[in-house]
């Protein structure tokens, strides 16, 4: 046990021992004792008290009947004599007195030097009763004194016999009887405390146990149990205690399996999400959210949102959103070159107060489409208007009477035509393009033999390169596989790079066509030793519509689109495009292909 559970535990023995069980059983049985003790006390002196008169006054009739004749014959003298010594064997004093109030005899005074005692109380008594007592201080001896005054009517005249011992005596007896008695109610009470105590922990070391089994549970200890052998109240509150923490070790391994799991969804989530409580203080948050929106992640737990997300328009939306406001969506704008879309809402979470979910998109892709779609319109629009305006030009100059002339009216016509072929180029190639890339599915899929389709191109535009004086040969290597894809699409990807390598290739150029197998790919090789590209543009050049020389490509009725078309190609097909290039030396395009060695 830890040192906090040890001062807890010490802390509860003391309450428990000293004031729910020790202290009051002690306060009940002092009291009681102290209450038994007094009231035997007061019986105690009553019954002693009571005792001592009782002896007196048998002591007073003994001395009556003994001195009854002394003093009906008048012997006075022998009356003193007499009294000594029976007041010596009852260790009391003996007085004497005439009914006048005179003192005859006294034994333990003279009773020349006594006053009159007719006026004494017990004597007063004495005479109303017949007989009395009295306690109250002796003036002869100075003392208080326990008096016994008896009236005696004799022949000789009237007489008070009476009898007296020391109060103070009597009162140091009762000292020594109250001593006694008090010395017995301690030991008792002593004995009693001690059987509390033993009662107190016998009963309180279970409810201890219990009490520290509770704390550590609380503490979050939840192995811990409870080993009591109690039975009884005791014994149902240790099982009952065992059984609350086997159910909270279930529920909290639930609890914290569906938050594992949670937290596991939300980290392989793409979207961003953070939620915060009333606050704006994170309570939860994926990485893709610090990525999204620029912060680490790891650190932002129970910080403030403000804190972590530096976007003012953001931080402003969400604040409006817990104040009351609908959902919102910001965009982000550009944040570590991505386009991040943020959706803002409120949500309740148990009755507690209202939270905020913030879930964060990556639009960069969504935004990179657009532009590329405007870009795209904006050439499209940009190719076909130069054409058409050059058809325009030409056929409003033939109507203004240029087709009457001879030689500038062919000379048009074949410029219209140029172009009209032009834009019928330019718009095969858009519909090409599009089929490329509005169908994942090839439309056909049939074994293509490459080398066949190389020799074809190559056959196809021999003219075109001899009518430039261009040698362009064919090589295909023996034993090649074929491929499985659409052979329209792979012969045109074809024929666009030849047709490229002899519109960019001066007259009495080479070109040639390898056709050739690697690992796992059958591949086109496109050799000439044209124009070249600039380094700088080469990565470009399978763009749409990015050419290198526009007014070149377009003077060869080049639609800016062939590479384009060739790299969709080999795509589609599962393949790629590469290129090598070097400015007046020359260029080589290869179209690489999968191969179908077992299907072949
Ligand atoms: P175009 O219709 O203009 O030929 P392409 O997409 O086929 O369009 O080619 C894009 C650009 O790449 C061309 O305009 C040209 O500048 C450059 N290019 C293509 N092939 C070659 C080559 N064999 N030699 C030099 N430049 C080439």
């Amino acid at each position: 046990m830890d040192s906090a559970g040890t001062a807890g535990l010490g802390n509860l023995l003391l309450r428990l021992f000293f004031r729910r069980l020790f202290i009051p059983y002690l306060v009940l049985i002092c009291l009681a004792i102290a209450g038994v003790g007094a009231f035997a006390g007061v019986r105690l002196r009553s019954t002693y008290l009571e005792g001592r008169r009782q002896g007196l006054r048998n002591e007073l009739h003994l001395v009556a009947g003994m001195v009854r004749d002394d003093l009906d014959t008048g012997r006075v003298a022998e009356l003193g004599e007499r009294i000594k010594g029976l007041g010596r064997e009852l260790n009391c004093r003996i007085t004497v007195i005439r009914g006048n109030g005179m003192v005859l005899a006294d034994n333990w005074a003279d009773p020349a030097t006594m006053e009159n005692h007719a006026n004494r109380p017990e004597i007063l008594g004495a005479i109303r009763a017949g007989e009395a007592y009295q306690t109250r201080y002796s003036g002869t001896i100075h003392e208080d004194m326990l008096y016994l005054a008896k009236h005696m009517e004799l022949p000789t005249g009237r007489y008070y016999l009476r009898l007296a011992v020391s109060a103070g005596e009597l009162r140091g007896q009762l000292r020594v009887l109250y001593a006694g008695l008090t010395g017995a109610a301690v030991v008792t009470m002593a004995v009693a405390g001690l059987i509390v105590f033993l009662f107190a922990r016998r009963h309180s070391e279970p409810i201890v146990e219990l009490t520290g089994v509770a704390e550590a549970i609380a503490r979050g200890e939840l192995k811990r149990r409870s080993m009591t052998d109690e039975g009884g109240e005791i014994g149902a509150l240790a099982r009952a205690l065992n059984t609350m923490a086997d159910a909270i070790g279930q529920l909290l391994a639930q609890a914290e399996q569906g938050k594992a799991e949670l937290l596991t969804i939300l980290a392989s989530m793409s979207e961003g999400v953070i939620a915060t409580d009333g606050q704006q203080c994170i309570r939860l948050v994926n990485e893709a959210a610090g990525r999204l929106l620029g912060f680490a992640a790891e650190q932002a737990n129970g910080k403030v949102l403000w804190q972590v997300v530096r976007n003012d328009r953001m931080i402003k939306a969400a604040s409006e959103v817990m104040a009351g406001g609908e959902s919102r969506v910001v965009e982000t704008g550009p944040i570590g070159g991505r386009h991040v879309e943020v959706r803002l809402s409120r949500y309740r979470s148990r009755g507690e107060a209202e939270g905020l979910v913030v879930v964060a998109y990556d639009t960069t892709h969504l935004v990179r489409y657009q532009e590329l779609r405007k870009e795209f319109v904006a050439n499209v629009s940009h190719e076909l208007r130069t054409p058409l305006s050059v058809v325009r030009g030409f056929a409003e100059t033939l109507a203004d009477g240029a087709m009457r002339d001879p030689v500038k009216g062919p000379e048009y016509l074949g410029a219209i035509l140029r172009h009209t072929e032009q834009l019928t180029n330019l718009v095969n190639d858009l519909l090409a393009l599009s089929r490329l890339e509005s169908q994942p599915e090839l439309p056909r899929r049939a074994k293509v033999d490459l080398g066949a389709a190389g020799r074809k191109i190559v056959e196809m535009l021999l003219p075109a390169a001899q009518k430039k004086g261009q040698t362009l040969t064919v090589d295909v290597a023996a034993g090649l596989p074929s491929v499985v894809g659409d052979p329209d699409y792979l012969e045109r990807g074809i024929a666009n790079l030849v047709d490229n390598a002899i519109k960019y290739t001066g007259e009495g150029g080479k070109i040639e066509v390898g056709v050739r197998a690697d690992d796992q790919n059958v591949v086109v090789e496109v050799r000439d030793n044209g124009i070249g590209i600039p380094a700088a543009n080469l990565g470009r050049i399978f763009e749409r519509f990015y050419r290198v020389d526009r007014s070149r490509s377009r003077e060869m009725g080049g639609t800016g689109l062939g590479l384009a078309i060739v790299k969709h190609v080999a795509q589609v097909h599962g393949g790629a495009v590469e290129v090598e290039s070097e400015v007046a030396k020359g260029s080589v395009f290869r179209m690489i292909v999968p191969g179908r060695w077992e299907e072949g």
